[in-house]
């Protein structure tokens, strides 16, 4: 069985492209969105009511959700081959919390780990216009900042799991070109 982790930042197209990829796929591939994970738990407990407002919840809170969002994942992946949709570090109100801590990311053990980059104005405009969700606007500054960090962080994630790394470019427009080669690297 083969555990991949699929990273991004808010707005990148992770998801859409994900969806598209998943399409493309040959083998059977059971998509799981972390954040989905952790949003029933903290629902149940009447701690959140729309997914956005986990990342705005105390860290503490937001670090127990995580472990057992991660158990959940570890117990889906020993009977088949899973795509865990989630973040390398989540912007909160205190700072960066990094989305795959140790004991997580030991949990979860993945074997692939594939990072979706957008250029950083285009992914300010896709905030901007998504109605959908509560997105943080945040500059085109701090979202490149936002990105560089997530590549060390992604690359600090496969030194401590031996997984192997690559980066997909989501270009607006391009989305069909972008899940043809993220099912290409999940496939190889
Ligand atoms: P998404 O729908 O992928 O943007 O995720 C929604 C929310 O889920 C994020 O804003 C975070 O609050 C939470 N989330 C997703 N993955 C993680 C993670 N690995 N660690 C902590 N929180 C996460
Ligand atoms: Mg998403």
């Amino acid at each position: 069985m083969k555990t991949t982790i699929i990273m991004g930042i808010p707005g990148c197209g992770k998801t859409s492209i994900i969806e598209l990829a998943l399409k493309k796929l040959k083998g059977e591939y059971k998509v799981v969105n972390f954040g989905t994970l952790m949003f029933l738990m903290l629902k149940e407990k009447k701690l959140v009511k729309t997914r956005d407002e986990m990342r705005k919840l105390n860290e503490q809170i937001q670090i127990d959700a995580q472990e057992k969002a991660a158990e959940k994942i570890a117990d889906l992946a020993k009977k088949q081959n899973i795509i865990v949709d989630t973040h390398c570090s989540i912007q909160t109100t205190k700072g960066y919390v990094v989305g795959l801590p140790e004991p997580v990311l030991k949990k979860i053990s993945p074997d692939q780990i594939i990072l979706i980059e957008a250029s950083s104005e285009e992914i300010f405009k896709r905030r901007v216009k998504d109605n959908t969700r509560a997105r943080d606007a945040d500059s085109v500054e701090g979202i490149e900042f936002h990105q560089q960090i997530n590549r060390n962080l992604a690359l600090t994630f496969c030194v401590l799991t031996r997984a192997v790394f690559s980066i997909v470019h989501n270009k607006t427009g391009r989305l069909l070109i972008g899940s043809k080669e993220l099912a290409e690297i999940i496939h190889a």
